[in-house]
């Protein structure tokens, strides 16, 4: 035995310090994006956030909350239904940390410019502590602009919804400090084309509804609100659905069960039926999914900013292994091989973020009236959502493999990483529905790809955005005719706005390594020696790509 008392069987070598107490807005690209977009005055606040979401402490509450998944009480001691769901104490940790930084709906609140952009960069830092607790947090945030169709609910409950308080239990919404909503609109038939939804929603005389039917995805079914979507007399509308009424007594929601998920295991998603639960109409009956959508519309972004996020986290795990981790005599990022896989990673890293934060700025300005950033959003989200969604799990996937086996272990947070991962791109539209939506975007608001164009030409000088935008000004006039044949390209124009959309920000606003290595790699797949492009495996970089300056954007400082 040794004087320790461990067996002096072996020396450990070779393995990498932990990656912790680290601040995770330690982040360059997500530091300049929230100064330009009109944030820069939270970047004290984002750096104690990220030191919070970087602290031993706080991943410790993270793994906490994933390994103690919560757990559905149907009913009590006597036989009593209570529909109450049990959380580890340490999601109500994350979530108090969440909400009393203003991570859900606090923006809404705050007549700052740039509200929404702090807001973001906050968001994408601190889910890098633990992304399933972001589910309600998105939700409420999303929920307030489709509230504001019904007036009078807006000045009673969203006062509450953007209060930094986390107040949970199941008590009668008004008295409560702070509010948290949800949305339920999949039912059994089919998420997508939420027009099927069979729940019935029977007027009561008093203005308020009557709700029976079911939904097959309710996340954080212990929200105190929820938008909800059901057949009225006038068609598919729109519903604000209390878990407590007013009077203290519980609503007609029953969770039958929760569901047994891949991934994203701290929160709970549930199933639902509704026995004559009230609810309280908002906009206009009939138009339930035009009210909705503003709903979808802010998830969507947050699902950008999350595995935007996601990413960057990869990345950062993936370069500080590979900057201690020794093989054949180097260091892992001293071999050529490895440093371009870890540069072809940052690269996806610092253009998804970029464009991420340009469309919370875009939805700042629009939420403030600003229609051509307004035109931008309807077109550059959707495809953002279907493009930054889609390539985080393969990004993941790759950055696990450059920790090796040590990777594919729990104690690594990479596989938690990579279960959350695909979540993103499947709900609030899959990838499919989310690249049909781009086409729809295109025939109902033909300005906004005059906005997206008008965007991208702001790097016109810069000759290789020029040509990426002449091929995407000829894809969107295609695309635009509306032929049932243009189905047949959404996902290639999607991809095609996203990626030049993020060269274009790339050029105005990265340092050159980062924007000539994009361009080679993601513009010209010609230009690299085997099969290139976004479809081929990491680490397939053109010659003479600057490595050590992009290597060098995924670094952190640890030990803080
Ligand atoms: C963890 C989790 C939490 C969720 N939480 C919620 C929640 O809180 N509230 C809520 O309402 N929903 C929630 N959902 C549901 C989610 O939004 C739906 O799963 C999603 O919208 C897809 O609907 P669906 O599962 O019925 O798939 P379907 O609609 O059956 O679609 C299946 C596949 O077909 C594709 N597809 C559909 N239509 C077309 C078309 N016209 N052309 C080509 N392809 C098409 C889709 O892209 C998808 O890949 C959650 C889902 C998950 C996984």
């Amino acid at each position: 035995m040794t004087a320790s008392g461990r067996p002096a069987t072996h020396s450990v070598l070779n393995q990498v310090p932990l990656l912790t107490d680290y601040d995770v807005a330690d982040d360059p690209a997500l530091l300049a994006a929230l100064h330009r977009e009109g944030g820069g005055w939270a970047e004290a606040e984002l750096h104690e956030l990220g030191v919070l979401a970087g602290a031993a402490s706080t991943q410790e509450h993270a793994r906490l909350a994933n390994v103690n998944k919560p757990v559905l009480r149907t009913h009590d001691a006597r036989g009593y239904r209570i529909d109450e769901v049990d959380f580890h104490p340490s999601w109500h940790v994350l979530m108090n940390t969440a909400v009393s930084h203003g991570l859900h709906a606090a923006p809404w609140a705050d007549a700052r410019p740039g509200a929404h952009v702090a807001r973001a960069a906050k968001f994408m830092v601190w889910t890098q502590a633990e992304a399933g607790h972001g589910c309600p947090v998105s939700m409420t945030y999303a929920c307030v602009p489709a509230l504001r169709n019904a007036p009078d609910l807006a000045a009673r409950f969203e006062p509450l919804l953007t209060s930094a308080s986390y107040d949970f239990g199941l008590r009668a919404p008004d008295g409560k400090t702070g509010l948290l909503a949800g949305m339920a609109m999949t039912e059994k038939q089919g998420g997508s084309d939420v027009r099927a939804n069979t729940t019935r929603a029977v007027p009561a005389g008093d203005g308020s509804y009557l709700l029976t039917g079911h939904k097959w995805f309710c996340s954080a079914p212990m929200c105190d609100l929820f938008l909800v979507l059901a057949q009225a007399p006038e068609g598919l509308s729109c519903f604000l659905l209390p878990r407590v009424l007013p009077d203290g007594s519980r609503n007609a929601m029953y969770i039958q069960r929760l569901k047994d998920k891949l991934g994203n295991t701290s929160n709970a998603s549930s199933e639902v039926e509704y026995d004559q639960a009230v609810a309280w109409p908002v906009g206009e009956l009939g138009r339930g999914v035009a009210t909705i959508i503003n709903m979808v519309s802010a998830t969507r972004l947050d699902c950008v900013l999350g595995s935007a996020a996601a990413i960057r986290q990869a990345c950062v795990v993936a370069a500080n292994y590979a900057a201690h981790r020794r093989s054949f005599g180097a260091r892992l990022l001293d071999h050529p091989a490895m440093a371009t896989v870890i540069a072809d990673l940052t690269l996806e890293a610092e253009a998804a973020s970029t464009l991420a934060v340009r469309l919370a700025g875009a939805a700042d300005r629009a939420a403030r009236g600003d229609a051509a950033e307004a035109a931008l959003l309807r077109l550059a989200l959707p495809a953002a959502k279907y493009w930054v969604c889609k390539r985080t799990p393969v990004i993941i996937a790759e950055a696990l493999e450059c920790l090796g086996g040590n990777g594919y272990v729990e104690d690594s947070g990479m596989p938690r990483l990579l279960r959350d991962a695909p979540l993103n791109s499947i709900w609030e539209g899959s990838g499919n529905v989310t690249a049909l939506d781009v086409l729809r975007a295109l025939s109902r608001s033909p300005d906004s790809a005059d906005a997206l164009l008008a965007d991208i030409d702001l790097a016109a000088d810069e000759p290789r955005v020029a040509a990426a935008a002449g091929g995407l000004r000829i894809a969107l006039k295609d695309a635009a005719t509306a032929s049932p044949d243009a189905q047949w390209h959404a996902r290639r124009l999607a991809g095609q706005i996203a990626i030049t959309l993020q060269a274009a920000l790339l050029a105005r606003h990265a340092p050159d390594a980062i924007f000539d290595a994009f361009c080679a790699s993601r513009l010209e797949p010609a230009a690299t020696a085997g099969p290139g492009g976004p479809g081929t495996p990491f680490g397939s970089l053109p010659d003479g790509a600057d490595l050590a300056a992009i290597v060098a954007r995924s670094a952190v400082v640890t030990g803080r």
